[in-house]
This record gives structure tokens, sequence and C-alpha cells, in this order.
């Protein structure tokens, strides 16, 4: 139980995998890439293996809630806990995507919002003293809120939003994007924008909870961008590489022990952002 341990979801490919590169060369622990996929993420470690890497491999399909509390199981029971925790895992409907609408919403909140909020419900109470949790959010959600009604923006916006609150927010978007009203009930017209606007709006809700229920433990929660990067989400025009997106998350799971800050905050490019 002595060793440290870091966690990225959606470690297969993209900007999760240049995570795990990252972290297997920088990170004094144990590595875990994790997959929904046995076979791809087994592929995937395979494939840092001929680079000289040594991460280890879990399954864990975050919209799946029996494979988060395995995974969860597993780390308490193997670490004690989990150090790093980077929750990478996210979808996108492409721009040419011809499902309706209110199929694009429900899909999209369920992985990049509902389940990233399963994950962190479930791994938060094992993050030990001195852990590090980022949430790979994107710049588009600080975009989408801009394009919302004055009142979304004020209670997105609001120190004293809950948690529940931001869920039923979530929730009414979805309903109403079945219904065919969310633009007139003053939301952007973006699935994804929407289920980032939730991720960085959770992020600074946990991080305020873990300033006040656990204000000794040094643990560091934040969210971040890691810039228009040339994975399959994003295509091949985009102008970084996936180690070069790889690199804000990566700085914010190993800000130095003893660090305060940033915490709470959402960051692109290492640099704190306004909301
Ligand atoms: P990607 O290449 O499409 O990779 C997404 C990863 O998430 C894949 O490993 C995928 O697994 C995994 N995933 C999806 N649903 C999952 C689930 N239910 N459980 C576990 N894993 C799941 O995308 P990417 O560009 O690397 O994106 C990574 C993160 O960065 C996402 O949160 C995305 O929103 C964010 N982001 C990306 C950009 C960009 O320009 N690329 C910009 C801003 C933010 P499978 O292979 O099994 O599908």
């Amino acid at each position: 139980m002595s060793s440290r341990v870091a966690v990225v979801t959606g470690g297969n490919k993209g900007i999760g995998l240049a995570i795990v590169r990252a972290l297997c060369k920088q990170f004094e622990g144990d590595v875990y890439l994790t997959a929904r996929d046995v076979g791809r993420g087994q592929a995937a470690v395979e494939s840092l293996g001929t680079e000289g890497l040594k991460p280890m491999f879990h399954q864990l399909d975050i919209n799946d809630l029996n494979s988060i509390i395995n995974a969860a199981a597993f780390f308490k029971q193997k670490y004690g806990g989990v150090d790093v925790l980077i929750n990478n895992a996210g979808i996108a409907f492409k721009v040419a995507d011809t499902a309706p609408f209110a199929v694009q919403a429900e899909v999209t909140l369920k992985t990049n919002f509902f389940a990233t909020r399963d994950m962190l419900t479930h791994f938060m109470p094992l993050i030990k003293a001195g852990g590090r949790v980022v949430n790979v959010s994107s710049f588009v959600g600080c975009r989408t809120l801009n394009q919302c009604s004055e009142a979304l923006k004020q209670r997105f916006r609001s120190d004293d939003i809950t948690e529940d609150e931001l869920v039923g927010l979530m929730q009414r978007f979805v309903d109403e994007a079945k219904k065919g009203s969310h633009k007139e009930d003053g939301w952007a017209d973006t699935a994804y924008g929407v289920s980032k606007t939730g991720l960085t709006t959770l992020s600074y809700i946990l991080a305020r909870r873990l300033s006040k229920e656990r204000p000794n433990d040094g643990i560091l929660l934040n969210a971040c961008c890691p810039g228009w990067v040339r994975t399959d989400m994003a295509g091949p025009k985009a102008p970084k590489s996936p180690d070069e997106g790889a690199e804000t998350p990566v700085y914010l799971a190993l800000l130095p022990p003893g660090a305060t800050e940033p915490h709470g905050k959402f960051v692109s490019e290492k640099e704190v952002q306004p909301w």
C-alpha cells in the first residue's frame, strides 16, 4: 500500500494517452491507463511499452457505475486511495452528425457531465492528502456560458451554486433540448459546450467543498483546457499534438508538494482563466 498512484480516464488514445505517457516519465509511482474497452486499453499499454514506458491497466467505463465502483474498490484496496486523478474521458458528436439535437444533448451530457460526476462522487473520498484532481474540460464551456441567458450566467457563476442545483440545471438542459425549447429557455445551442460549462462549474463547486471539508489535506482540484489538439475528436487540422495537449493537465496533476494554488480554477496554457 506504499506506492503512489495516478489514474487517467480515457487513456487509450488522444490526449489521455499522451497524459499517461507524460506521467510515466514524470510521476513517481504507478500510472494507470484506464479505458472502457480492455482490448483498446491493453493495445495502448503495449504501444507505450515499445517506448520503454510501463503504465498499468485497469478497465474503467465511466458510463457504467459498476465499472466505476469496481475500479474505486481496486485502488482503495491496492493503494489505500489515489494520489492523482485525471478525468479526461469525453465525447463530442461531429459537426456533420445527423443525430437529432435531443439525442446529442442526452448522450453528450451523459458522458461529459453525469458520468464524470459519478467518477468524482466515487473517487473524491479516495483522494489522499496532497492529492491532485484534474478535470479535462474546454474553453468551449466558457464561450458557451457567455452565449446563455443572463439568468443562467448568474447561476453558473455564483459562489453559492450547489452540486444539486447544477445537476438540476444540466438535467433541465437535456429535458428542454428534448422539448425543442432549449434556445428560448436561455441555453446556447451546443450540447458539448453545455456539458463542459457543467464540468467546469462542478470543478469550482467540488474545490470549494474540499477547502471547507478537508482544509488541511492540501488537495488541489482544477478544471483545464488542453487547447485545440489533433485527436479523433478534434480532427487533423488542430495545431497541437496530443503531447502538447497533455501539458496543462499534467502540470496540474504534478503541482509540487505544498503548493496551494491553483485550486478551484479553470486553467489553460498553465494560466488561470477568467470564468
Ligand atoms: P478522443 O481522441 O476522442 O479520446 C477520447 C477518449 O475518451 C478515448 O479514450 C475514449 O475511449 C474515451 N472515452 C469516451 N467515453 C468513455 C467512457 N464512457 N468511459 C471511458 N472512456 C471513455 O478525444 P480527445 O481529443 O483526446 O479528448 C480528451 C478530452 O479532452 C475530452 O474530455 C475532450 O472533451 C477534451 N478536449 C479536447 C480538445 C481537443 O482539441 N481535442 C479540446 C478541448 C477539450 P474509446 O476509444 O473507447 O472511445
